[in-house]
């Protein structure tokens, strides 16, 4: 079966909080949420699933169970006859820690939310408060806790670049989501205009980052999940998470192929400690299925790279061994 997520954008309407990166209110500025195009969104999607496709409608946007409650059971009551008739399997939300309790997680199970992603972003209090995030990292704690405790799937959320963060901090970030979640998505931090964070590169109280520390910042928090086989899910915005185009960045590198930049530079730290030290003009190298492409690096910079090094022609070969591993082959 193909797990296939059915996003439906729900922007946070009137959200009290305030976070420094938030483009949400942008966002809802410029689109109108009408509840019933939600119908018709998933009706489309549904029509094209594969008997071979495990469907989840997924809930995204803004904090869903901190939406009008009203407006959030309509949503779940409408999903879950999408459940009933069999179109998909469950329901997955997002929100943020503080906006989970054993009441929420009730009403989620109830109406057959299966995962719950949750906007950690960071573990370190004094990130977040830098962000204006609104809640600490004990609350994310606690919400982590309770998901798990409640037989959720979690899906833990967090941003590579914040004001105030460290590759420390995000290392600690990551050790401290696999305590609990079983996949992660990453965000490298985009600078979006109009928002507070932009306001503050320009005041000079936040030193954005190049495309590439953001790849490197990134790549060493995916190597946190690697260690502890827990799959990120996702590395970067969707195309439905307000990233249309280069106009709303306001400053700092955003590299739309960053998720796949990540995956080079991942195996190119594989590939040169691997090749450290090896006799020989060619060598074959063992990757995971599917993984030759990310092996070979973007537009095959990888290959590229250790020939510039070691004068070595490397070939990829896919064997069933675990994702980001290289193993050298005979010839
Ligand atoms: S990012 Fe923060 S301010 Fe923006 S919608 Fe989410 S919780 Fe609200």
């Amino acid at each position: 079966m193909k797990h296939k997520n059915i996003p439906v954008f729900i922007p946070h309407l009137g959200c009290p909080n305030d976070c420094v990166f938030c483009n949400q209110r942008k966002i809802t500025e410029h689109t109108e949420f009408k509840e019933e195009d939600v119908k018709k969104t998933i009706d489309e999607a549904v029509s094209t699933l594969t008997p071979e496709d495990e469907a989840e409608i997924a809930f995204f946007g803004g904090s869903f169970t901190g939406i009008d409650r009203s407006l959030m059971i309509r949503l779940l009551e409408l999903g879950k006859t999408y459940i009933e008739r069999g179109a998909v399997s469950s329901l997955r939300c997002s929100t943020r820690p503080d906006y989970i309790d054993g009441e929420i997680l009730d009403i989620l199970k109830k109406y057959g939310v299966k995962t719950v992603e949750l906007g950690i972003q960071s573990t370190d209090d004094k990130v977040l408060a830098a962000c204006r995030r609104g809640h600490s990292s004990a609350q994310s704690f606690e919400a982590m806790r309770l998901i798990k405790e409640n037989g959720f799937e979690l899906i833990g959320q967090m941003m590579t670049g914040l004001p105030g963060a460290s590759p420390v901090s995000e290392i600690k970030t990551a050790e401290d989501i696999c305590k609990y979640a079983d996949g992660a998505r990453i965000y490298p931090i985009v600078v979006f205009r109009d928002t507070e964070l932009a306001f503050m590169a320009e005041a000079g109280a936040y030193e954005p980052y190049t495309a590439d520390e953001l790849i490197k910042r990134t790549a060493d928090v995916k190597e946190v999940f690697i260690s502890h086989n827990v799959p990120t899910i996702r590395v970067g915005l969707q195309a439905n998470e307000g990233l249309t185009g280069g106009d709303e960045i306001a400053c700092g590198g955003y590299d739309e192929a960053i998720g796949e930049k990540c995956d080079a530079l991942i195996y190119s730290r594989r590939l040169v400690k691997l090749l450290d030290g090896y006799k020989g003009k060619s060598a074959v190298i063992a990757v995971a299925k599917g993984h030759t492409s990310r092996a070979s690096g973007h537009k095959k910079e990888n290959k590229r790279k250790i020939k510039d090094l070691f004068d070595i022609d490397v070939k990829f070969i896919e064997k069933d061994i675990p994702p980001y591993t290289a193993e050298l082959c005979e010839e």
